[in-house]
């Protein structure tokens, strides 16, 4: 047979019995080479325990559903190799800074407050065009990095701030702010920034770039925060209502 033997060493947790506390149970199961954490997944909870709860859809990094905790590391499972780690033990758990509701499975519902907060999603105020809004290639290389961010909350996760003060946007609203307020089609007013102008938004964030660490799409959240700060400040001394 090939592959090896690795033991998977899962939380366990089920908010509907919250008197029974948190624990790991463990997996043994044969890895061949090119597994991910998530097929591993699925194939505990199809053969050996239907009971076992995670979330994940595309199987290719772009819906963001399976971010979880890889031993010790905040990434997608669906991108993980169970053979680039050098043990033989993998252990899984639920990202933190948000509650579990079962086992991998977080309550995003802080993470997707904090999102719509933020409005994301082109400000008109001018009438609509009868063509398409033209972009230059110039203007849309600028938000790239942040049109890339596919909401897993990996930086929600990773974000040592959050894990103080559950108030504060989070790296992935701040990034989604900056890329709409950029985007040289969105109107709207400048004033709009007085919402982060605080220590729950832009001056809220340590700078330590644990969000850029554990970002699978290779966004900077911090640079966002950094840009939002510049516009804050050029937007406070000049006294410019619009963009
Ligand atoms: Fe995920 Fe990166 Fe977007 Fe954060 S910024 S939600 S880590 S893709």
């Amino acid at each position: 047979m090939t592959g090896d033997i690795y033991t998977f060493k899962i939380l366990r947790y089920d908010s509907s019995v919250p008197e029974k506390r948190p624990e790991f149970q463990l997996y043994r199961i044969r890895v061949i080479p090119g597994l991910t954490v998530l097929t591993v997944l699925n194939r505990i909870r199809d053969e050996i325990d239907g009971t076992l709860a995670f979330r994940a859809s595309c199987r290719s990094a772009v819906c963001g559903s399976c971010a979880m905790v890889v031993n010790g590391k905040i990434d997608l499972a669906c991108r993980t190799q169970v053979a680039s780690f050098d043990t033989r033990e993998i252990i899984l758990e639920p990202l933190p800074n948000l509650e579990i509701i079962k086992d991998l499975v977080v309550d995003m519902t802080p993470f997707w407050n904090m999102y719509e907060k933020i409005r994301p999603y082109l400000v008109r105020n001018s009438a609509d065009p009868e063509k398409e809004i033209y972009q230059s290639e110039g203007d849309r290389k600028r938000i790239d990095q942040f049109v890339n961010c596919i909401l897993c909350a990996c930086c929600y996760g990773a974000c040592p701030v959050l894990s103080r003060n559950p108030d504060y946007a989070g790296p992935a609203a701040l990034a989604k702010l900056e890329r709409f307020i950029s985007d040289s089609r969105d109107e709207r007013p400048m004033k709009e920034l007085e919402a982060v102008n605080n220590d729950k938004g832009v001056w809220g964030c340590d700078t330590m770039l644990r969000c850029i660490d554990a970002c699978p799409k290779d966004v900077r959240p911090t640079d966002s925060i950094v840009s939002l700060r510049k516009k804050l400040i050029k937007y406070k001394l000049l006294g410019k209502g619009n963009k």
